[in-house]
């Protein structure tokens, strides 16, 4: 998508922000107004004002940079440290359609790899993204044109980017072994933006990927169609049902029997030998007594 594309709606939108409420009678156009705009940004604390590194090699202007970040209208700021920190929670949940696609070449795939982790609840905690399989040094793709947000290393995310979309859309690609994007950078789909790797909390060489709308996680699911590669739809209707999140299969017990090991009971419930022991506390050389409750999922 080209640059000019985000410009025709940003100023009116921004007069809805409650950051620039005391300014909303300044129409945006010359220097004055650039002033206002900058002392509204740096009266509030949770937004860094802001400040981009490069844009085709060169210094931004504040005033630039309201017209050009994605996605402004609707955050209301531009944050280049959290990663999605501050959304807040207490707002209610946008009921609205997001355009994700207007032509053929404006989508792609982060990677390609199959999924080894859906989106949802796992083992005990909510996995927000879907892990797909790659090999450390695979290139990791933007999913959607937009703006480099966060360019950093986390401790769980390992090497993480996240792209703001000018449609609100907000993708975070983790654990890579390299970033090759700097934050303020202006990418394409199918740009390259990193490595794949095995960075952060992770065991084993994949790329976690998310999908958020005003922090708020998405299954990725919702968006690609992950094993084909392609758009779900060219449009997402997002309301609360999207953004509700899969809740855990309740844990299941069982009664030991005489006779029972945990290799048969772990046949009989479809599970194995490795996860009755971590969901129990149990090693592989435990006794079993009979009528002692075993968790099985
Ligand atoms: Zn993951």
């Amino acid at each position: 998508m080209h640059r000019q594309a985000l410009l025709p709606t940003l100023p009116l939108l921004l007069l809805g922000c409650p950051l620039f409420a005391q300014v909303d009678s300044v129409a945006i156009g010359g220097a004055e107004e650039v002033e206002a705009y900058e002392e509204a940004l740096t009266e509030d604390a949770g937004y860094d004002a802001i400040a981009l590194p490069s844009l085709n090699g060169g210094a931004l202007t504040l005033k630039d940079s309201l017209w050009l970040i994605p996605g402004y209208d609707i955050y209301c700021g531009w944050n280049t440290e959290s990663i999605f920190g501050h959304h807040d929670r207490s707002q209610p949940l946008p009921t609205t359609t997001l355009q994700l696609s207007h032509a053929a070449c404006d989508h792609e795939m982060p990677t390609c790899g199959a999924i080894t982790s859906p989106f949802g609840p796992r083992h005990g905690r909510m996995h927000y993204g879907v892990d797909l399989k790659l090999q450390t040094g695979d290139p990791v793709v933007a999913g959607f044109p937009g703006m480099v947000r966060i360019a950093q290393y986390h401790r769980s995310f390992g090497n993480v980017v996240v792209i703001r979309h000018a449609n609100g859309l907000e993708t975070l690609y983790a654990h890579l072994s390299r970033i090759s994007v700097d934050v303020g950078q202006m990418v394409e789909a199918g740009e390259r933006i990193g490595l794949g790797g095995n960075t952060g909390r992770s065991t084993g060489s994949h790329l976690h990927f998310e999908v958020r709308y005003l922090g708020r996680p998405i299954d990725p699911a919702r968006v690609f169609d992950l094993t084909e590669g392609v758009l779900t739809a060219s449009t997402l209707r997002l309301d609360a049902s999207v953004f509700e999140l899969p809740k855990a299969a309740a844990s299941a017990y069982y009664r030991v029997k005489r006779g029972d090991t945990l290799s048969s009971i772990a046949r009989r419930h479809g599970t194995t030998v490795a996860r009755l022991c971590k969901l129990n506390r149990l090693s592989t050389r435990s006794i079993l007594r009979v009528g002692q409750r075993i968790r099985t999922s």
